[in-house]
């Protein structure tokens, strides 16, 4: 039997992943990237447009397990940082302080990685497999979902791209055919765009009003002479500006990656007038100059380091047929504020293989289904698992898309109010010390499991309504009682009954 050709888009955290599930399952694999290898030195950093580091949490890691490569997950681990919690940074009475809130009452958390490390790591494991092949500096231009035909560009190497322009190769064009496709080539998807001729996508994007840019905190000298943290390490620390705000995320290094996300109309103010960035920091984000950053750095990160937007994408269906799918970011992109992005990403590809292990293994045979044997491993039976994980992945998607967007109101500000710290409280008392109502707050769901997205938020406004509702009542009742209280202690004073 002749094996399925998969070739993937993109050789990003998903599409690597996604190679190691085809070729754990014998298919020939074709990886093609439109950079160069990013373990080459020569290759241009991906970071210039992406963070350096990022929040890894369940689902990301379940899905890395769920590769069943022999010490992949672990080799992941061994390079993560645990963040127990947020550190909120603020400052009272022009006293500076910090608090640290834990993510989870039962001592859970995320993990801070690099994502050139976790990237690489992914790409190393592919390196040990043969039927798995390389194509960097190849761009997808082209595609042709009934023939299973597509088209790349062979760009010159980045170690090429500064030689003159007379002296460059021509880039090349060459056609792949394959059996099934998957599209993890990122938010600005070149198989999303070829996708949409063949299949009614809907599609939705929006970019949000809110600009990125990157900051280092640099690691301090300890006793020993030796590099160490500026802040505790075990910590995502958060600057809540209200509408805007300042985040740091450790790295191995000791260093600590900021992401500074203002409104667009805020960073042209500030770039416009390159003196007000000092103080606006200083106002805004306490502790920061010139503890953690100099003056100086300040300036300079924020005028090199780009400022980015931050989009937001829907879409449905994922697939055409049996011979494409994009997963990632090319399907989902979302904005960065619940840390999900390339954990949704990475359990895409362990749900996609859910869906075609289960039509694979299927071997009932009824004479009117499609569970004939002779659609095993074809397209036709491929088909069949491309639209049902559509049919089940669209949902969650939209849901953390759309609790992404509401998480960034919690982060900037929200982190603060007297009332979400009472909710947490009671929530988390109640998911501690009450187990069997099945309560959890929403960021341990989303964050600690790998329930669906669309059953968290379901689940997740339920709880909202229940608790608002009980605590309105408690609160009314409380209300009641005092003013009885006080009203019984009026009479008792007043009257000359009682008085006897
Ligand atoms: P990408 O990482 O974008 O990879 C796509 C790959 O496809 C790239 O290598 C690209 O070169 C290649 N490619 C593109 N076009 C073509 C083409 N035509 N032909 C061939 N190859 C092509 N997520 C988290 O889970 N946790 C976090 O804490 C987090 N923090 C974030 C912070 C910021 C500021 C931002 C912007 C994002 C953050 N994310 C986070 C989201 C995360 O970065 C993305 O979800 C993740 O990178 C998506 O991975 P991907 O493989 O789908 O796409």
């Amino acid at each position: 039997m002749t094996k399925q050709k998969t070739v993937i888009i993109g050789a990003g955290p998903v599409g690597s992943l996604a190679a190691l599930y085809a070729a754990q399952r014998g298919d020939d694999v074709e990886i093609y990237e439109l950079r160069g290898d990013l373990r080459d030195a020569s290759t241009v950093p991906l970071n210039f447009t992406k963070s350096i580091n990022l929040a890894l949490s369940e689902r990301g890691i379940n899905s890395m397990r769920n590769a069943q490569v022999p010490g992949l997950i672990e080799a992941v681990l061994s390079d993560t940082i645990p963040m127990h919690g947020r550190m909120i940074h603020g400052q009272k009475n022009g006293q500076i302080f910090e608090e640290s809130q834990a993510y989870d009452i039962h001592g859970r958390y995320i993990r801070a990685v690099d994502r050139a490390g976790l990237n690489k790591r992914l790409l190393d494991e592919l390196d040990n497999m043969p039927n798995v092949k390389f194509f960097f500096n190849h761009k997808l231009v082209g595609a042709d979902f009934n023939k299973n035909l597509a088209w790349f560009e062979r760009k010159p190497s980045s170690s090429q791209s500064d030689t003159p322009a007379s002296t460059k190769q021509p880039t090349k064009e060459t056609e792949v055919s394959f059996d099934f496709m998957i599209g993890a080539d990122g938010a600005h998807s070149a198989v999303r765009y070829h996708l949409m001729k063949f299949a009614r996508v809907d599609y939705q994007q929006e970019y949000i009003d809110t600009l990125w840019c990157e900051f280092t905190i640099s690691p301090k000298k300890n006793q020993n002479g030796d590099d160490d943290f500026k802040i505790s390490p075990n910590h995502l620390h958060i600057w809540p500006g209200g509408d805007f705000m300042f985040i740091a995320i450790p790295s191995l290094d000791k260093s600590f990656t900021c992401t500074l996300f203002l409104p667009e109309a805020t960073f042209k103010s500030l770039e416009s007038s390159p003196p007000t960035t000092i103080p606006f920091f200083k106002q805004n984000f306490p502790g920061v100059i010139p503890n953690l950053i100099s003056e100086e750095d300040i300036q300079k990160q924020f005028t090199t380091n780009p400022h980015l937007p931050l989009i937001s994408i829907k879409c449905k269906p994922y697939h055409y047929e049996g011979s494409v799918v994009i997963l990632g970011d090319a399907a989902h992109a979302m904005v960065p504020f619940y840390g999900q992005g390339m954990n949704a990403g990475l359990e895409d590809v362990r749900v996609l293989y859910d869906h075609i292990d289960k039509y694979k293994s299927d071997n009932t045979y009824h004479p009117h289904d499609t569970f004939h044997p002779k659609y095993k491993n074809s397209a036709e039976h491929r088909a069949l698992a491309l639209s049902s994980y559509t049919q089940m992945r669209h949902p969650d998607a939209h849901a953390i898309n759309d609790l992404a967007l509401k998480n960034y109101q919690e982060m900037r500000s929200d982190v603060r109010s007297p009332i979400y710290r009472v909710r947490k409280f009671v929530e988390e008392r109640l998911y501690a010390y009450v187990p069997q109502l099945g309560w959890a707050t929403q960021y341990s769901r989303v964050s600690f499991g790998n329930e669906r997205y669309s059953d968290v938020e379901r689940r997740a406004e339920r709880q909202s309504r229940v608790l608002v509702s009980t605590l309105g009542v408690v609160g009314v009742s409380v209300v009641s009682l005092v003013a009885w209280m006080v009203v019984r202690s009026n009479n008792r004073r007043v009257s000359p009954v009682r008085a006897l």
